[in-house]
């Protein structure tokens, strides 16, 4: 049996949740099922439609109600994250998928929808075969501690200094 290892895409550059995706698709190419749960977001970026024809090895699930656009999490904010985090744990136990990514669950801990003890509760019971993956700024001491491949976008330039909005396709 291949052992999984836990890793963390952070930083403020851009690449995180594409660095996911990308391996959830480099994962399905060699035949592995990977899950994966996005936090915060509620929003169905470009991958969704694509990632739904490819159901039989990728699953994508939203436990995200925006709340960043709202600054202060609302209790459905937490109730969203909280649901999320238990779907993620039962999934990372059912053995059905050799890869769990968990998009942007660094912000939720950052802003206290879940906690860092959370995340290093999955890290403690995750299957040994499955490969876990963090993505999201601010990946807290803890959980950097815990991971075993630590990856930080620093962000050099970025376009949306020059006013370029998010665009259909590249950030969304
Ligand atoms: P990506 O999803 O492109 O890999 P990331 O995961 O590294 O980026 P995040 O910190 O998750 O980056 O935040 C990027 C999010 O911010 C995007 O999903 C995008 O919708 C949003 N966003 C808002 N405005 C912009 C902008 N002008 N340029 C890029 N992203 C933007
Ligand atoms: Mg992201």
């Amino acid at each position: 049996m291949r052992k999984g290892y836990v890793q963390v895409y952070t930083g403020n550059g851009k690449g995180k949740t594409t660095a996911a995706l990308g391996l959830a698709v480099r994962a399905a190419g060699a035949g592995m099922r990977t899950f994966i749960a996005q936090f915060i977001k509620k929003k169905k970026c470009s991958e969704h439609a694509l990632l739904e024809e490819l159901n039989d090895r990728i699953t994508i699930r939203q436990y995200g109600k925006g709340f960043l656009l709202r600054k202060k999490p609302s209790a459905a904010d937490i109730q969203a994250a909280k649901a999320g985090y238990q779907q993620v744990k039962e999934k990372l136990l059912s053995r059905e998928y050799e890869v769990v990514i968990l998009d942007e669950a660094n912000v939720a801990v950052h802003y206290g929808l879940i906690s860092a003890q959370d995340i290093l509760d999955l890290i403690a019971v995750k299957p040994k075969s499955v490969e876990l993956v963090i993505t999201g700024r601010y990946a807290c001491d803890q959980v950097v501690a815990a991971a075993d491949l630590v990856t930080e976008m620093r962000e050099v330039k970025h376009y949306r200094q020059k006013g370029v909005e998010a665009r259909r396709g590249i950030e969304k």
